[in-house]
């Protein structure tokens, strides 16, 4: 080999390639970089991943819309007599679009000022189990080996497998996470098909926006992972929004045009709605089509998810998954928190793994549901004997104060440890108020120790005094 191509090959060596910008790769790539490993971070698109410019963060500043507009409908109801004129729609995707761009300049200057780091653009692929194409998004292509390479490329809307879909997904008023943000006006009628928390974030966003709103849910309840009596509460209180939920909704056909979408249903009594917008939240697909996984010899699951063991490694020595695209918890701080594992394990020569690892999260609706530990149900299913302690919002004095008594506290203990095992938070704040309980569980902290704390008045914190005074059995 000639001096000169060994050195261009040398150029394109690294010693780590993180394909995908997400929320465990980015800073994963910061951390290598820093402990002086050469290192590449290849993007296709954004920097920041779903999470900053399709997920979170534009989906919170839009609810932070809708909730200004529906508390502005209720002035009359706090003395003050003003109302909501309408909806500007495109201030309020300007106003998301601001801040996710301020987010994304910040990580991406963020990278791009990191030693021993490059940031590239364009989308990668495996060439073998060492090695990266990557057709750049200025055109030209490139190709890099890596001793290690971890594969952080999350995942987009899934798309249903109903008769007539595929003729009508191309359609502007067919949206996904994506579209729906970039809208202009506010839908006049919006069918959102599934009734998990991305649906049910933008059905009550919509909603609140002025839209029609109708759910069409597959399952027997919205939020299927739920206690059965949460998700009734959270379907009561869209209910009561004027947000229509159609549950057991078999789709059998879809069709449409630019302005009408028509869903049908089969069984007995075939029926229809029609919409002039469909949003799709059936669940995520992994992007891993494009990765060519075949050419390293790396697995995946059935449907596509790279399979990994605790530590995050595939099956091919060197190569890892981080985030979403394992099979979740499709959460932003567990693709974090596999970044902290990696780095334990690679820079700080540790043994760590995601076994027992908590996964607290909220879901925004308004009351929101802050979740952590187990359902009721798993716990049941445990054999452990168990407490169960439920109370309504309205016995909370912060809640009666700011006028926002929908919703519950729930919250399951060990009847012997008086250990807490779950909490479901159907409230104000319900995620901080969660996490309060995460810090008792990691704490290991007996219920009785929150029962009897000084907490001040009037906070929601206040509710651990009480709600263990509301055990059902
Ligand atoms: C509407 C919505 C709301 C959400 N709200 C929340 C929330 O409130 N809280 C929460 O914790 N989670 C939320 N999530 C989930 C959260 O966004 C994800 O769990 C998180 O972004 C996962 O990060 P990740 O590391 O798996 O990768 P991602 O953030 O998905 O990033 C993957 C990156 O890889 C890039 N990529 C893909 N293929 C290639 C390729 N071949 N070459 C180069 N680059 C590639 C993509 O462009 C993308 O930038 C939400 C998700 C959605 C869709």
């Amino acid at each position: 080999m000639s001096s000169d191509k060994a050195a261009a090959r040398k150029a394109s060596h690294y010693d780590a390639i993180i394909i995908g910008s997400g929320q465990g790769g980015t800073p994963l790539a910061k951390a290598l970089a820093k402990a002086g490993w050469r290192t590449a971070l290849i993007e296709r698109q954004y920097v920041g991943g779903s999470c900053l410019n399709y997920g979170c963060t534009p989906t919170k500043t839009m609810v932070a819309s809708a909730r200004v507009a529906y508390q502005a409908g209720r002035a009359n109801e706090f003395g003050v007599l003003a109302r909501a004129e309408g909806i500007d729609m495109e201030q309020v995707r300007q106003r998301k679009r601001d801040i996710v761009l301020k987010s994304r300049n910040g990580s991406e200057k963020a990278l791009l000022e990191t030693e021993n780091l490059d940031l590239i653009y364009g989308t990668a692929k495996f060439k073998d189990a060492k090695s990266i194409f990557v057709q750049r998004n200025n055109g030209g292509t490139a190709e890099f080996t890596a001793d290690k390479i971890f594969i952080d490329t999350g995942t987009r809307a899934a798309m249903p497998d109903i008769p007539g879909f595929d003729s009508v997904r191309h359609l502007t008023n067919v949206l996904d996470n994506v579209s729906i943000m970039e809208l202009d006006c506010v839908p006049s009628h919006l069918i959102v098909l599934g009734g998990g928390n991305i649906g049910l974030e933008f059905a009550q966003m919509f909603r609140r926006f002025g839209s029609r709103v109708t759910i069409v849910q597959s399952d027997g309840q919205l939020l299927t992972h739920e206690d059965a009596d949460v998700a009734k509460e959270i379907a009561k209180i869209l209910e009561e929004d004027g947000i229509e939920i159609l549950l057991n909704g078999k789709v059998t056909r879809v069709t449409g045009t630019g302005t009408e979408i028509t869903l049908e249903f089969g069984g007995e009594a075939k029926k229809k709605i029609a919409g002039t917008h469909l949003l799709v939240a059936v669940g995520r697909t992994p992007n891993t089509n494009e990765l060519d996984l075949p050419a390293a010899g790396i697995e995946t699951d059935d449907k596509g998810f790279v399979r990994v063991n605790t530590r995050l490694e595939t099956n091919v020595a060197g190569v890892y998954g981080i985030g979403d695209v394992k099979g979740g918890p499709a959460f932003t701080h567990i693709s974090y928190d596999d970044y902290r594992v990696l780095r334990a394990n690679l820079l700080e020569n540790k043994q760590t793994t995601i076994e027992g690892r908590m996964v607290p999260y909220t879901i925004f609706t308004d009351p929101q549901l802050g979740r952590i530990g187990m359902t009721e149900k798993e716990a049941r299913k445990t054999g452990k004997e168990i407490r169960v302690a439920k109370m309504p919002m309205i016995f909370v004095a912060r809640a009666r104060e700011v006028g926002e008594m929908r919703g519950s506290m729930k919250v399951v203990v060990d009847a012997k440890s008086k250990q807490i095992l779950g909490a479901a938070l159907l409230s104000m704040e319900g995620g901080e108020v969660m996490a309060m309980l995460q810090l008792a569980m990691m704490g290991k902290l007996a219920y009785p120790v929150l029962q009897e704390a000084i907490f001040a008045h009037p906070t929601l914190a206040e509710s651990l005094n009480v709600i263990f005074e509301h055990f059902s059995e």
